[in-house]
């Protein structure tokens, strides 16, 4: 193990924060200096789909105010100098280290043209813009994408009685995420919920000079609209290490303990690490989960302290929940991974439904709508890689 001077941290968010915490945490007693493309203090995103929209601006996440020192806001890392362990910035100006974080996050995916009243959704900014557009009362809100950020910005939309239409390229929206049982379910729960569901069709772009005025659908429909919010998903913050020699592939490649692929000085953690998961034979996953950069952040500084002989895996259960239309919907493990999903429990009466997923026999996911103690029990039979046969017995 070297002895680390001078750690930088790039991405001062949940990860990027979480990082210098556990540095600081370990008594390490050379340079931190973190570097946040925004102008803000680390912030909670999850509020900014659900109570931001609806008034309530509490993003606090703890520990940020503790930040200043070596703390460069509105700074964007453009490159990285890996032999020369240098990182390059938006001026020019280069900062030395002997040991890196990458905690650079992801950024949603945007229309090639996209006029004034399409909305993305990532930053505190763009919520607060959002925000502004609801409260004008709008006739009618398009909502593209039926991911989790799409669904809560539509489940929002209806809360505040405005008529929504949700647009979503899939045969229905996050049949990836939660199974074919579990996105069935949601797509009767936004259709419940008063949101015109169109599944199975792409918005290829917008009517409107100055701004949108209609979506227009690959079919050939157009949805004329006052708002539109475009949900399609995050690309990971890697445009800055192109030229760095890191391996990247939807995201920066990373052993089991956070390692960059053949570097022992460079951890990447949070929405942009996609890590070798010791509990998916190793298989690689990138998870946008707030748990899971809160957790990374911390664990991946620690491991660049001891290197990577020492370092502990990062082997955690992903775990996500929401509420949408006022239902609790929770997910374990990796459902995308599954070959098989079970249905252990489906009262639609009481909006309730519990599906388990297995990969080769073994139970590898979990989603659960208003059931969270079952959620709970199936939680840790992934984490024990409890057998299909038993876990659904
Ligand atoms: C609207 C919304 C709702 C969400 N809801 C939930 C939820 O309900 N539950 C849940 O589990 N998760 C939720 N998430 C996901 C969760 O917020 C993310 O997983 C988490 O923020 C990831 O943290 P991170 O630090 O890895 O990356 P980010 O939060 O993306 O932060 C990365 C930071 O790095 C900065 N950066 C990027 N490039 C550079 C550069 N070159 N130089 C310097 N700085 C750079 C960015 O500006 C940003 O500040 C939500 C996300 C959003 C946007």
């Amino acid at each position: 193990m070297t002895k680390l001077n001078r750690i930088v941290v790039v991405g001062a968010s949940l990860a990027g924060l979480r990082a210098v915490q556990a540095l600081r945490a370990a008594d390490f007693a050379g340079d931190i200096t973190l570097i946040g493309a925004e102008n803000h203090a680390p912030y909670n995103r999850p509020p900014l789909s659900k109570s931001v929209l609806d008034g309530d601006g509490d993003i606090t996440l703890p520990g940020a105010e503790q930040l200043e020192d070596g703390w460069l806001r509105n700074r964007r890392a453009a490159a990285l100098r890996t032999a020369d362990r240098l990182v390059v910035l938006d001026d020019g100006s280069e900062i030395a280290f002997d040991g890196l974080v990458v905690a650079t996050g992801a950024s949603p995916r945007r229309f090639d043209a996209q006029p004034a009243g399409v909305h993305s959704l990532r930053t505190v900014d763009d919520a607060l813009a959002l925000r502004t557009e609801l409260e004008a009362a709008p006739g009618h809100v398009t909502v593209i994408g039926g991911g989790f950020i799409g669904s809560e910005v539509a489940s929002t939309a209806r809360r505040q009685g405005i008529s929504v239409t949700l647009v979503d390229a899939g045969s229905h929206p996050m049949a990836a995420t939660l199974g074919s049982n579990g996105a069935q379910w949601l797509a009767r729960h936004h259709e419940r919920h008063g949101v015109d569901l169109v599944s199975g069709v792409r918005a290829l772009g917008f009517d409107g000079e100055s701004r949108a005025t209609a979506v227009l659908l690959s079919d050939g429909r157009r949805i004329p609209t006052d708002v539109v919010v475009a949900g399609t998903g995050v690309e990971p913050n890697t445009d800055w290490l192109r030229e760095s020699g890191l391996k990247l592939d939807n995201g920066v490649v990373c052993t089991s303990s956070l390692f960059a692929e053949g570097e022992s000085s460079i951890v990447a953690a949070g929405d942009v690490s996609r890590w070798s998961h010791p509990l998916y034979h190793g298989e690689l996953v990138r998870v946008e989960h707030w748990a899971n950069a809160n957790e990374q952040g911390a664990l991946a500084a620690r491991n660049l302290l001891v290197g990577p002989a020492e370092a502990e895996t990062y082997a955690a259960v992903p775990s996500f929940a929401t509420h949408i239309h006022g239902a609790r919907i929770q997910i374990a493990g990796m459902p995308a991974l599954s070959d098989e999903e079970y249905v252990l429990l489906d009262e639609s009466t009481e909006d309730r439904l519990v599906v388990a997923f297995s990969s080769r026999g073994v139970l590898v996911g979990a989603v659960a709508v208003n059931a969270p103690k079952d959620l709970i029990r199936l939680k840790r039979a992934i984490a024990a890689r409890t057998s299909r046969d038993e876990a659904v017995a």
